[in-house]
């Protein structure tokens, strides 16, 4: 009756697993904008290693982690898998809840998993410098963390709203060594134009990208990273659900139904894709895969399937996936990372032709089931990742009503330490349940229907 299971750092996977080799058809491929063409990889090494643009689109099922990466991976990983023994009896639930708990990283997320790959093949191919956007710090620290690891510089545009409210992960990545700036900066043509016209602007994870983007396009020394989305990201962010897999296996059991929070999808992916290949390959075929986003940004439940730019300035390929359109900005909820229009177009793949599906919720009663996790199981969750902990909670309660001793486990993603403001508005009966913003989104699709 272990409360951890816990693998030792030999035990370690050392292979990434590339769900591409298993899907039952092709993936459409980005598209060049300005062409409509499938996008070459020439087009993407003026900002991305080599490396990485063939992890992109490799149909090998396992690719092999560098030496160098798993001595980093070892500092925190392997992570534990909890049996959430105390969720379970607070709820009186017969479900047994799992999670695979990524909050012991150093920058307290899943996000390093991809970061410290990223910032590895850069070093690789004699890169100097990362440069990156950042909404809320999650991802900016992540790599600064990464690229302090490696010797490599980090530059961080950070939306200015952000910058000025929520100062401590800036701080974080002044601490692993990079420079981080309120964007709009004065450093880009985009960010100068943007300035111009607005003065006074606040900034967006739009802008910040196209200034990122074009700091890496414009300096030779200088790549580009980003955080989640892309299918190389999924890829590295696979070792949380091998991991998890094995430790499974020593608990003697398998999941019969797979819960994540979705913001680009990394997380939520790299926990279930070594689950979706059992299924896929029809090892597992009964393993339900469950998404969970906010009801503020329903990109998956309320989206379109479709072609899109993952970017506000429409500077990046042409992704197919569920959108809610490149201009639809969302409500500002407290779980920063889950305001994206778009996400991963594996994930959205997977989910239009029923292999996964998706539950969408609103912020009091995501940070209700995040209050009801820290009080019998300890951890403060971000509020992200409090989502999963949301249907995991549900899913154990209709268990009760059944009798059914189903095998829950989620993906925990990261701890909540620097969203403390959150939970204390929600003390105060402060947090808005944004009803999802029909007009909005309405107005932001219409656009790419016409398209
Ligand atoms: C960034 C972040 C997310 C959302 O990103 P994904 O790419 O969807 O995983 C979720 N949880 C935490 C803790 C994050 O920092």
């Amino acid at each position: 009756m272990e409360t951890k299971i816990l693998l030792d750092e030999n035990e370690m996977p050392r292979k990434w697993y590339n769900i591409l080799a298993d899907l039952p058809t092709p993936l459409d491929p980005p598209l060049n904008p300005a062409t409509g063409e499938p996008i070459k990889p020439e087009d993407l090494s003026a900002i991305f290693p080599m490396e990485l643009i063939k992890q992109e689109v490799s149909d090998k099922r396992e690719i092999p982690i560098p030496e160098e990466v798993l001595e980093i991976y070892r500092v925190w990983r392997p992570t534990p898998l909890y049996r959430a023994y105390r969720l379970e009896k607070a709820l009186k639930t017969p479900a047994r809840i799992y999670y695979k708990w990524e909050g012991v990283s150093p920058p307290g997320s899943h996000k390093p998993n991809t970061a410290v790959a990223q910032a590895y093949y850069n070093m690789k191919e004699g890169i100097e410098r990362l440069s990156t956007e950042t909404g809320a710090g999650q991802w900016g620290s992540s790599l600064a963390f990464a690229a302090s690891l490696f010797g490599l510089k980090c530059t961080v545009y950070m939306v200015k709203a952000s910058y000025e409210q929520k100062p401590y992960r800036r701080i974080l990545m002044e601490t692993w060594g990079a420079e981080c700036f309120p964007s709009p900066t004065d450093r880009t043509e985009a960010g100068r134009r943007i300035r111009e016209k607005f003065p006074d602007t606040t900034g967006s994870l739009g802008i910040a990208i196209s200034e990122a983007v074009e700091d890496a396009a414009k300096h030779d020394d200088t790549n580009y990273s980003l955080g989640s989305v892309l299918n190389h990201v999924l890829l590295h962010q696979t070792i949380i659900g091998l991991e998890a897999k094995k430790q499974f296996e020593i608990a003697e059991t398998y999941p019969d139904m797979v819960f994540g929070c979705v913001g680009g999808g990394s997380n939520f992916s790299g926990a279930s894709f070594p689950f979706v290949g059992d299924k896929l390959r029809g090892e597992k075929p009964e393993v339900e895969i469950i998404s969970c986003e906010p009801m503020a940004c329903p990109t998956l439940t309320k989206g379109l399937y479709t072609y899109d730019f993952g970017d506000t300035a429409q500077l990046t390929p042409l992704l197919k996936m569920y959108t809610l359109g490149h201009d639809f900005v969302p409500p500002p909820i407290h779980a920063g990372g889950l305001r994206y229009h778009g996400d991963a177009p594996i994930l959205c793949k997977l989910t239009k032709e029923g292999y996964m599906s998706a539950r969408a919720y609103y912020q009091n009663e995501v940070f209700e089931a995040a209050h009801i996790f820290a009080r019998s199981e300890g951890f403060i969750v971000a509020p992200e990742s409090a989502h999963a902990v949301k249907a995991v909670i549900d899913e154990a309660i209709r268990c009760k009503k059944t009798g059914e001793e189903k095998v829950l486990f989620f993906n925990n993603s990261g701890h909540g330490h620097f969203d403390l403001m959150g939970y204390d508005l929600y003390h105060e009966g402060k947090l808005v349940d944004y009803e999802y913003p029909a007009e909005l989104i309405k107005k932001s699709l219409e656009s790419l229907r016409i398209k």
